[in-house]
């Protein structure tokens, strides 16, 4: 059975390589809304996370970055001078050296993240939502942050008034990106609705493929407990006005899913689910290791 992916970064990764462990068939739709220009480099965030966590070398302590890659690079620039907030292992600048020299020369990211997914020996296809520059941009108390500003420099501390993307009305989906919401499993990931999933969304064309697909249409819950195993998904949910639940998020996704993954800690929010239309999966969705995110991705595949 063919099946894709919506994912951001740590969340989505994680499912992603669950799901490469229980099918042969799976396309990963990923958030470019983070990506930003570092030293000149095209960084891309969530792309990368999800490449280096599907080629099995991704830093199992924070999850993104590689494991066991070193800083030299950065420790050298700090000693010229250099404010280094933005943590670029020397083996992750590998990456970003051969993407800016790709684009550089004209290719379209689309066709660069294949190149380096293979390379990396990925055997799932990894897809950028748009080759098209979208950037996510916080609105603050502060002012209108860039995403990376907000999220990585400030760490995530500001209050958030409103997200707003750069760019997405002239973005077009990448190659494949709409077939693939055409396949038999379409799975939203456990990745932040606003600034993960929010911008896949938001590529024209893609809402609507979505809610008229007919695959069969999964979403899993990034919020646990009422709370968000990292980042600020749960604080963005209450500051633009949604419960702070589970159930918060499975309204943004009321008509885009045949089917909601509640944790089991969130069973009581089930009955709720099921008015919105969809079928609530209640299992245990706080993944582990590789084996966990595989049980996790078959339960999803047998909904
Ligand atoms: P980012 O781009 O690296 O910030 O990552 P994502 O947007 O993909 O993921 C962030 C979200 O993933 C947060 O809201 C977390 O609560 C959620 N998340 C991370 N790991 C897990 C997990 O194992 N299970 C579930 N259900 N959610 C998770
Ligand atoms: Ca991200």
């Amino acid at each position: 059975r063919s099946v894709t992916l919506l994912a951001g970064g740590v969340g989505g990764a994680k499912l992603a390589q669950g799901l490469d462990r229980a099918t042969d068939d799976l396309t990963v739709v990923v958030n470019t809304g983070d990506d930003a220009v570092i030293y000149g480099l095209s960084v891309s965030p969530d792309l990368d996370t999800v490449m280096y966590t599907l080629a099995g070398t991704a830093n199992p302590e924070t999850g993104w970055g590689i494991a066991g890659d070193t800083f030299a690079t950065l420790e050298a620039m700090a000693r010229l001078g250099e404010d280094t907030w933005f943590r670029l292992g020397d083996r992750d600048l590998a990456t970003l050296v051969l993407r800016t020299a790709r684009l550089r020369a004209g290719a379209p990211l689309s066709a660069t993240t294949a190149e380096l997914a293979a390379a990396l020996g990925v055997r799932a296809r990894l897809l950028p939502m748009t080759d098209d520059a979208v950037a996510t941009f916080v609105d603050t108390p502060a002012g209108r942050l860039e995403f990376q500003d907000y999220f990585v420099r400030r760490r995530h501390e500001d209050e958030v008034l409103g997200i707003v993307l750069g760019g997405i009305e002239e973005a077009r989906p990448a190659p494949g990106v709409l077939d693939a919401l055409d396949a038999d499993v379409v799975v939203i990931g456990p990745s932040n609705p606003f600034v993960s999933i929010g911008p896949v969304l938001a590529v024209p064309g893609v809402r609507e493929r979505l809610a008229s697909s007919r695959a069969r249409r999964v979403a899993v819950s990034p919020i646990v407990g009422g709370r968000a195993l990292k980042g600020p998904a749960a604080a963005m949910l209450g500051a633009m006005g949604h419960e702070v639940s589970a159930l918060g998020v499975a309204r943004l996704y009321a008509g885009l899913a045949d089917v909601y993954v509640l944790d089991e800690s969130d069973r009581d929010l089930a009955p709720a689910v099921g008015e919105l239309g969809m079928a609530a999966l209640v299992t245990r969705t706080v993944m582990g290791g590789p084996e966990d995110r595989e049980r996790l991705a078959r339960e999803l595949l047998a909904a």
